[in-house]
């Protein structure tokens, strides 16, 4: 028996209003050649990376609901941080723009990679983005010390030239800054609803999906769908960034938020946040060889591209848990592909170290 039907989790997502940018629903089909290789269960994807706003993503999903939240304060500008070659912040400015908002983007150069103009770095200058790159200082990306006052400083200096601004939150998951509800999340319940009307169609029980994950909003939102639908279907978070053990926690923070923001009557629980930190190899952007190999093998199999610090890093997951037989040969197992893939161009010289060796 459904906690929830599948109307009643949609009517209680309409109470949170949202502006188009995104193609739904995205694609989801069987991975015939990858199910093969592996020998494992049926792996179908979906394709949250052809939501077609900028080169695709998971955030574009979350900024349906942010967009609108933005217009709603009357805010015309828009602050938010990440890394250095944001998916996050390259969707926001795209998404801004496209509604006459100005994108203040703060990126933080986390890992190795230089600051030249490749990847999103290039599309943000293209969307003539603000971009103020700054040195991490102390703390992971999303536990980061002097973030606040950063945000605070920018702010400042929107209303100084006489607008609005608004702070989004890191990756638009967790509440805070200007953004009271986990807005993110509550899109990737939606997303979950959507993957379970495509399996109906398909007269498909789905066993378990699998993402990856970073600031926690698509996992909480799929998991909330998954228990409000109670077809005890597992959401698995390939964690690319934080240790399980902190991060647990995190995300079990914006499902409780989640829940009671669409008023629903669940009980989510720490085992229900299902997290695999095994697989974050060196941390967050850190390419290795099964990344590559991974992106390779999916890129030659089904045609389809992964991108080096999320996806690629979920399917090298996706594969180890196969071969060590964590899924049964009948189970389906829906990949979720959240995007990325600009960020290949400038991990280049790490992939080509990685793949070209004979
Ligand atoms: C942000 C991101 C994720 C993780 O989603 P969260 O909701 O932040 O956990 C996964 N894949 C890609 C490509 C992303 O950009």
């Amino acid at each position: 028996m459904a906690a929830y039907s599948i109307p009643e989790i949609k009517k209680t997502i309409q109470r949170f209003p949202k502006r188009d940018l995104v193609h739904l629903p995205t694609p989801f089909t069987r991975l015939d050649n990858l199910t093969k290789e592996l020998g494992g269960p049926n792996i179908y994807i979906k394709r949250d990376d052809m939501t077609g706003l900028g080169f695709g993503g998971n955030k574009s999903r979350k900024l349906e609901f942010i967009i609108q939240d933005v217009l709603d304060k009357k805010a015309d500008a828009i602050i938010t941080w990440a890394g250095l070659q944001s998916n996050w912040c390259l969707q926001t400015a795209a998404a801004a723009r496209k509604f006459g908002i100005t994108p203040i983007l703060i990126l933080f150069n986390v890992y190795d990679l230089p600051a030249e103009y490749d990847g999103n770095l290039l599309l943000d200058l293209i969307l003539s983005a603000d971009i103020k790159i700054r040195e991490i200082g102390k703390g992971s990306i999303l536990h980061l010390e002097d973030v606040d006052e950063i945000l605070e400083q920018a702010a400042m200096e929107v209303k100084d030239r006489g607008h609005t601004p608004y702070i989004a939150p890191i990756g638009g998951s967790a509440a805070g800054g200007s953004m009271g509800d986990p807005l993110g999340a509550i899109s990737y319940v939606n997303a979950y609803v959507e993957l379970k009307e495509q399996a109906e169609n398909e007269g498909l029980d789905t066993d378990y999906v699998l993402h990856a994950s970073g600031s926690g909003g698509t996992q909480a939102g799929l998991t909330v769908g998954a228990k409000a639908l109670s077809d005890n279907t597992k959401v698995l978070g390939v964690s690319v960034s934080e240790a399980k053990s902190t991060y647990t926690d995190y995300v079990l923070d914006i499902t409780t938020d989640t829940v009671a923001a669409l008023d629903l009557e669940l009980e989510v629980e720490n085992n229900d946040i299902i997290v695999f930190d095994e697989y974050l190899g060196e941390g967050y952007g850190e390419v290795n060889k099964d990344v590559a190999e991974a992106i390779r093998l999916m890129s030659m199999k089904e045609g389809i591209f992964l991108d080096p610090v999320y996806t690629g890093k979920a399917m090298v997951a996706l594969i180890d848990l196969v071969k060590k037989g964590y899924f049964k040969k009948e189970d389906t197992v829906v990949f979720f592909h959240t995007g990325g893939t600009a960020a290949l161009f400038p991990n280049k010289k790490k992939m080509e170290n990685f793949l070209n060796r004979k």
